[in-house]
């Protein structure tokens, strides 16, 4: 009978914001974002999906647990390193300090000794210097794709025909998510001239295709994919002698952010080359194998980087202080996750991967790491995985903690090689519950 239905008895939204536990648990939370959770909460009973004597204890225990932003913190189980769709770079702990520290008001414009306003972000910039002693300037700006938008904006020089930057077939690329590293440079009224090939480009295609028109010379490094078999690019070295020739800028994108070599990755290209190579200006993101926050850094000569600095886009894709004052950390700092993942010690990840094998009865499979978008493309980091069922991937996604693993070929792997080793026994407790509920289900 419909009189007698209880879900005619759920507390009105007057009630329930006046209850002083529902005050209590709301202390922190606006009056909006309370009367959101008490309209869901009443709608689950109203459907049935929870009874009415639950409705007060749900709507104090959603707003006692509710976390200042949605953005849920996630264990990263698949052995990628750079994941875009995760976050790319976790932060050093160093990193994580400097951005609350940096949360209140700070001295990011202003010099404390005289009181006066000063420049923005002098300290990172000194730090990339420090890492960087083959740069003779730099800037930070926003992401990796502002600062390719700032450069070829701001030397795309003066003239109705001006702005032809010089390209190889090869190296036209789409970052993800569909963006057009191509797209983002004619947007800004910029012609591209493709030269060579797809897979092979001499320094006679560039020398060429040069004319009145030519604004840059861009070198672009394919990040995310890898042309293999009959291949040729032209080094930067070589563009260097064609920009001199005909006084012209030389761009190196260079996507992820070595400073130096790296043993680990003997391919991938770092800044201090680059530099030395004779570009111009050099572009990375801060958030790929620096480890560090989103931002996009270019270094380089002192006129070019000024040329930059001084255009007013520069304004528009400035760095806020939380980003400043990470990045700052992460270059001082001596190692961070980014790092440590892609420099782990194999035997001690195996180790690691046969204790929680052993922990929740399952089998370890050998599982090769990626970097991820952000470099190195096709090179493997060989390691370990414990191998479970592929439907344990979702039921672990939606967890807490929520933990994304890698499916693959019908099967979830868990890689812990981007996992915090403090946060193993976590992941063992985790496969334990999903598991156990599998059985459960069996039954
Ligand atoms: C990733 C990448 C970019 C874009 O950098 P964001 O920091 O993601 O904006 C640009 N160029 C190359 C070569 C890249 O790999």
């Amino acid at each position: 009978m419909v009189e007698s239905d209880p879900r005619r008895s759920i507390p009105r939204t007057d009630h329930l914001l006046a209850l002083p536990e529902v005050i209590a648990a709301g202390e922190h939370v606006n009056q909006a974002t309370i009367k959101v959770i008490i309209s869901e909460v009443q709608t689950a009973a109203r459907n049935g999906e929870i009874p009415v004597a639950e409705v007060v204890p749900t709507i104090t225990s959603k707003l006692s647990s509710r976390s200042a932003s949605s953005l849920i913190p996630v264990l990263n189980a698949t052995g990628i390193l750079v994941h875009t769709n995760l976050g790319r770079a976790p932060l050093s702990p160093a990193a994580t300090q400097a951005v609350v520290e940096a949360a209140g008001y700070v001295d990011v414009e202003m010099d404390l000794g005289t009181g006066k306003r000063s420049k923005r972000g002098t300290g990172a910039k000194a730090a990339l210097l420090r890492a960087c002693p083959a740069a003779e300037d730099a800037l930070v700006v926003n992401n990796g794709a502002a600062a390719l938008l700032l450069a070829v904006t701001a030397l795309r020089g003066r003239g109705a025909g001006s702005g032809e930057i010089l390209i190889s077939r090869g190296e036209l690329i789409e970052i993800g998510a569909g963006f057009r590293l191509t797209d983002l440079m004619t947007t800004t009224g910029s012609r591209l001239r493709e030269v060579g090939t797809t897979n092979r480009t001499h320094l006679t295609d560039y020398a060429e295709a040069i004319g009145p028109n030519t604004s840059s010379l861009l070198k672009v490094h394919t990040s995310n994919f890898r042309v293999e078999g009959f291949t040729s690019s032209v080094d930067v070295a070589d563009l260097r002698t064609l920009a001199d020739k005909h006084d012209l800028p030389l761009i190196v994108d260079l996507g992820s952010g070595l400073f130096t070599p790296d043993p680990a990755l003997p391919d991938e290209p770092d800044i201090d080359t680059a530099l030395r190579a004779g570009a111009d200006l050099v572009i990375v993101s801060g958030d790929k194998l620096l480890g560090g926050p989103q931002a996009g850094l270019i270094l380089g000569r002192t006129e070019a980087v000024q040329t930059l600095a001084k255009h007013p886009l520069a304004r528009a894709l400035r760095t806020d202080k939380l980003t400043l004052a990470a990045l700052e950390a992460t270059i001082t700092d001596a190692t961070n996750p980014i790092h440590d993942a892609l420099h782990i010690d194999a035997e001690h990840l195996r180790k690691r991967t046969e204790t929680l094998a052993e922990a929740v009865g399952a089998t370890v499979v050998e599982h090769d790491g990626r970097v991820g978008g952000g470099g190195a493309p096709g090179v493997p980091l060989p390691g370990w995985a414990v191998e479970l069922p592929e439907d344990c991937a979702e039921p672990l996604r939606l967890g807490s903690p929520a933990i994304v693993a890698r499916v693959h070929q019908g099967r979830c792997l868990i890689d812990l090689r981007c996992v915090p080793e403090t946060d193993d026994q976590r992941v063992a407790d985790a496969i334990d519950r999903v598991t156990s509920v599998r059985v459960g289900d069996d039954d």
